[in-house]
């Protein structure tokens, strides 16, 4: 096989896969909420001969595959977006009304980039007669950096012989770099409210105890391995100033 035949089998679908980048696009699901979009690529990748399956405890996450023998080479494909990027098919910023989530760095492409690369590598292993098995992996949740991970607790990648995957840039480059991996979570306190200018005194602030954790996690850092990185943001930290917060998130 040349790579000219593969391009030249990618290009013959050159429509479906803009029809299902633009779907996506339009459907702009957050994080773990890839319903829509994953089903599509489901549906797809079975009308082509693929065999689905679900990966458990990650609503939105599949595997489609072909061939039964080793080698097996994974693709990795993603498609949640992002808040506060909602945006039109347009060349100017322009959001859709009363939409939040949007495609911020071409998630609607990179799973789809996906599909066409499995979709076109099985037609070449049916007409060469190549042994193997070739798998796509729908994976959500890459923009909270947890979906893999959640998928790789489920033991899915284990027999993996390769795995590859691209992300859309402004040029054509080999990456070959790796990546850290990432736990995400969210801390929740409690406090006691009250009126921060008629009696602060009988108040406790939640916010108080998110703005001392996230000092000492600063304090951390000096004693972490050097790979290791640490962020956060606080996603609940009151309501109005003038009143001392019970709740508050980091
Ligand atoms: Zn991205």
């Amino acid at each position: 096989m040349s790579k000219k035949q593969l391009f030249d089998n990618i290009d013959q679908k050159e429509k479906d896969l803009k029809e299902m980048a633009s779907k996506i696009w339009k459907y702009a699901e957050g994080p773990f909420k890839e319903v829509k979009s994953s089903k599509l690529q489901k549906d797809y990748l079975k009308s082509k001969g693929f065999t689905i399956k679900g990966v458990p405890n990650v609503e939105a996450a599949f595997i489609a595959e072909f061939g039964e023998c080793k080698p097996i080479l994974g693709i990795l494909g993603e498609y949640d977006a992002l808040p506060g990027m909602s945006q039109k098919i347009s060349e100017r910023k322009e959001a859709v009304n009363g939409a939040e989530f949007g495609h911020g760095c071409g998630h609607n492409l990179l799973g789809t980039g996906g599909v066409g690369a499995v979709e076109a590598l099985k037609e070449i292993m049916i007409n060469e007669n190549l042994q193997g098995t070739i798998r796509y992996y729908g994976c959500p949740g890459e923009e909270t950096l947890s979906g893999k991970v959640l998928m790789a607790r489920e033991d899915i990648f284990n027999d993996l012989d390769a795995c590859v995957t691209w992300h859309p840039a402004s040029m054509n480059v080999v990456w070959g770099c790796s990546f850290l991996a990432l736990n995400s979570m969210k801390f929740r306190f409690k406090g006691i409210p009250a009126h921060a200018a008629a009696a602060p005194q009988a108040g406790r602030s939640a916010l108080d105890a998110v703005e001392l954790m996230n000092v000492g996690a600063n304090y951390l850092r000096e004693h972490i391995i050097q790979e290791a990185r640490v962020h956060y943001v606080i996603t609940n930290g009151g309501l109005a100033p003038n009143i001392v917060p019970d709740n508050a998130e980091v």
